[in-house]
């Protein structure tokens, strides 16, 4: 069955509604949102529409169904749970010739109610003619997903602003590209925040200029590889790229949800294994930036955590591209979650530090006094190179040598393991287990937690093997 949408002009008419119970008031309050004028018919209601009716907010009919209730009315919804009465009403209502929707029942229905996704005042309805609407219902949580919820917003701002647009650019062709660079442009950013103020006078602003779209960077974390833990946000920047720069430690899973056209260029770097150079990815932003492209500079993790995001930023601010950041979920605190290690413990630890330990001159910059004092804990990145190096440090200052640790490698994904044992035997079970990179390593009391938390993969290996061969 193929439907004819259209979206209806409910102000100030009446639409009855028959039923009383759940679905009768969810569509109640649907109808009130587009301003009708409800009336609804029922032998009983529940205490939602008797306070809606108390508010006058609602007209009430009291009592077995009549035709007469639908005198006056432009549409009729049938949200009984009796099939004969909502035939009835359906039959009534094409008499009368009007539409009428029975409330899950295609066959009966004249008219229906699609899914929706609401950024009012523009609405996205979908529908699949009765057909599978549980299919238009994962549509709509899809759409749900990559809508943000500034659309409202923006159209609103766009209806304010459109003689103004259409003043300025008379030509439709001109007024189209308009749109197209008022749509790329920071405007998103300011009402995001909530700032129509400054959403209108970037506006006002590019009325003036006859510039070509203004490339942008957005800054993305990615998380630490499983790509549910990537932002709605990161998401959706994704969804708008036309450049996508990424690092190898972004997982392919990720990049599978990005913009299918996208340019996707790798820069990434590996300890050791250097692809770009920083200034090359510099360069590579700034390129597509004066091109006019919008650019997601996609890094593992959170941008700004061991991720140079802050030299990345500086960079842009100097050439005066417009940047947004848009953090991720690090791998400190993926790892941590996905081996049931808490961070922080009300027994064990009151604070937590994440330290770098990517090479032997940075190891020798850190404050190890202060890194082995006791009831806090660590979580090491890039460390696993120096694993020797750090146990042996971390005892010399002052931590004690059974302090449990859990080293965990390709945290959140499939392929995750996770080593757990005492300090004292951390470089050993390392190697036992051939441990690469990417692991973090977390120290601390709350590393024990790991052998009763855990809950993600296979269970963690290490001391516990060694413990029971004992
Ligand atoms: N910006 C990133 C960190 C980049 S430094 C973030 O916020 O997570 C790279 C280091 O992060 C790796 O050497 C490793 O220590 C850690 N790391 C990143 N992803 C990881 C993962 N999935 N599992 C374990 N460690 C990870």
């Amino acid at each position: 069955m193929t439907l004819y949408p259209l979206f209806a002009d409910l102000r100030d008419r009446t639409v009855l509604v028959v039923g009383g119970g759940e679905v009768a008031a969810r569509k109640v309050a649907a109808l009130l949102r587009a301003g009708a004028r409800a009336r609804v018919g029922a032998t009983s209601f529940i205490p939602q529409l008797r306070e809606l009716r108390a508010a006058h907010a609602i007209e009430c009919l009291d009592g077995e169904y009549r035709s007469d209730w639908l005198d006056d009315c432009w549409l009729v919804i049938a949200a009984t749970d009796d099939h004969e009465l909502n035939r009835r009403v359906a039959n009534d209502a094409a008499e009368r010739r009007m539409f009428c929707n029975v409330v899950d029942d295609a066959q009966q229905s004249s008219f229906q109610v699609p899914a929706v996704v609401d950024r009012a005042p523009l609405i996205v309805a979908i529908s699949s003619g009765g057909a599978a609407p549980m299919l238009a219902r994962w549509v709509r949580e899809r759409l749900e997903i990559l809508l943000d919820h500034s659309i409202g917003a923006m159209a609103s701002l766009l209806e304010r602003q459109r003689p103004a647009i259409r003043a300025r650019h008379g030509d439709v062709g001109a007024r189209r590209r308009f749109y197209e660079r008022l749509l790329a442009s920071r405007v998103w950013q300011w009402l995001r925040a909530d700032n129509t103020a400054g959403a209108q006078r970037e506006i006002e602003s590019l009325l003036q200029t006859t510039d070509e779209p203004r490339g942008s960077v957005a800054l993305v974390g990615a998380g630490p590889g499983d790509p549910g833990l990537l932002t709605l946000r990161g998401l959706r920047a994704l969804n708008e790229a036309d450049v996508i720069l990424h690092d190898r430690l972004v997982g392919a899973a990720v990049l599978e949800l990005a913009r299918r056209d996208a340019l996707r260029i790798e820069v990434g770097k590996e300890a050791g294994v250097h692809h770009a150079t920083q200034e090359q990815i510099h360069a590579l932003m700034l390129e597509h930036a004066r091109a006019g492209r919008r650019i997601v500079r996609l890094k593992g993790g959170d941008p700004f955590v061991f991720g140079r995001g802050g030299e990345e930023l500086e960079f842009l601010r100097a050439h005066d591209i417009a940047y947004e950041v848009v953090p991720g979920i690090t791998a400190a605190l993926a790892c941590a979650a996905y081996a049931g290690v808490p961070l922080t413990h009300r027994d064990h630890a009151q604070s937590v530090r994440f330290v770098t330990a990517h090479c032997k001159q940075s190891l020798d910059t850190l404050d190890w006094r202060a890194l082995a004092a006791e009831r806090q804990t660590l979580a090491i990145y890039m460390g696993v190179a120096q694993l020797g190096t750090l146990q042996a440090r971390l005892i010399t200052h002052g931590r004690d040598a059974q302090t449990p640790f859990a080293l965990i490698e390709n945290g959140s994904t499939a392929q995750q393991r996770v080593i757990t044992g005492s300090l004292a035997a951390l470089e050993a079970l390392a190697r036992e287990h051939d441990v690469r990179a990417p692991a973090l390593l977390i120290v601390g009391e709350v590393a024990s937690l790991a052998t009763t938390l855990a809950w993600f993969g296979s269970a963690p290996l290490g001391a516990g093997a060694l413990a029971r061969a004992a």
